[in-house]
């Protein structure tokens, strides 16, 4: 978003294609360390983002900026002189310059259920979903600091909580694992798989394995929150931009890529830190970044 803000201030013709707007912000609970705001939770400081894009996609004569809310891309590809950006709905639109801000997807566990019950009681993001589990019983997967806060914002709400881990151990904030290991609602599964998620049309358990014991459980839960790290967003131009042993995009300290024309920023790259304030750097250094491409190819005023 603030690479679009740069981009259509600097004159340029922009189009911003959002999956799901507001990304990974959307999931924190609170937020501490954004300028400005000694504490918002991660959806208000979306909404506040886009809210601020909004101001210049709103028949503002001034700005060329639209906004395609929910739009997914699924292939990006290069053209004589040009971009070609296709979308899942079908629509394709034609580019001379594109910024990949394309961040962070949830790690999916690729289990048997998961893909059908998803959004059906499978979720990844518990400072969305938590509120939906009042009372009920739910399973964490994963045993680092998404897991522990996903547990600690669910011991508030859900009746009880199957903290699932395949690790020996919990890992993160030492302050977070007391907090959860000191709670009754919460009983933790270590050396523990996921085996199969279970439901017909929404969740309903979920099968674990011991892989010490090799003894098999079914848990009893009606959500199931899947906490194992998240995959650089790639897929639709891993083709065609250079890729790290990590899967991020390889940008130079001016946010190029190998391909003259496109950029990219924020957690889809290797940048270090990744924060909401440093993706906004980089971002706005992307979009700047593009403006003198452009220019240079005279399409813009330099
Ligand atoms: C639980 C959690 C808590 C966090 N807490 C903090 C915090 O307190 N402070 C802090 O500074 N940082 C925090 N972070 C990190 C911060 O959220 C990220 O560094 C930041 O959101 C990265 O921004 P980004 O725009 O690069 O990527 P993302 O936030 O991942 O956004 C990527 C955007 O691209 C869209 N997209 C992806 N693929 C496509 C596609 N094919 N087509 C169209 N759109 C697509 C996505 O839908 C999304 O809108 C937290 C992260 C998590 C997961």
């Amino acid at each position: 978003m603030t690479a679009a803000i740069y981009a259509c201030r600097r004159g340029i013709d922009t189009l911003l294609i959002g999956h799901i707007m507001g990304g990974q912000t959307a999931w924190s609970a609170d937020i501490e360390n954004y300028l400005g705001f000694n504490m918002i939770t991660g959806p208000e400081l979306t909404a506040k983002f886009f809210q601020h894009v909004k101001k210049f996609d709103d028949d503002n004569a001034d700005f060329n900026l639209e906004v395609i809310d929910g739009g997914e891309v699924t292939k990006l590809t290069k053209q004589p002189n040009q971009f070609l950006v296709e979308l899942k709905d079908g629509q394709h639109t034609l580019a001379l310059s594109v910024v990949i801000t394309s961040g962070k997807n949830p790690r999916m566990l690729k289990i048997p259920g998961e893909d059908k019950l998803l959004g059906k009681g499978v979720t990844f993001c518990a400072t969305c979903d938590a509120p939906l589990y009042r009372g009920k019983e739910v399973a964490v997967i994963g045993g680092g600091n998404s897991a522990l806060d996903a547990s600690l914002q669910l011991i508030k709400i859900a009746k009880f909580v199957h903290l699932v881990t395949i690790n020996p151990k919990l890992e993160g904030e030492q302050v977070m694992i007391d907090k959860v290991l000191a709670s009754a609602k919460v009983k933790v599964y270590y050396h523990t798989e996921t085996l199969s998620i279970a439901g017909d049309k929404v969740v309903n358990g979920m099968v674990v394995k011991n892989k010490q014991t090799g003894q098999q459980e079914k848990l009893v839960v009606q959500g199931v929150f899947e906490e194992i790290g998240s995959v650089p967003a790639v897929d639709f131009c891993k083709d065609l931009v250079k890729l790290n042993q990590y899967n991020e995009i390889k940008v130079d300290s001016h946010m190029r890529t190998n391909v003259p024309g496109i950029f990219a920023a924020g957690d889809v790259t290797p940048v270090p830190f990744k924060q909401i304030i440093v993706a906004a750097g980089e971002g706005c250094k992307a979009a700047l970044e593009a403006h003198n491409y452009l220019a240079r190819l005279k399409t813009v005023k330099g």
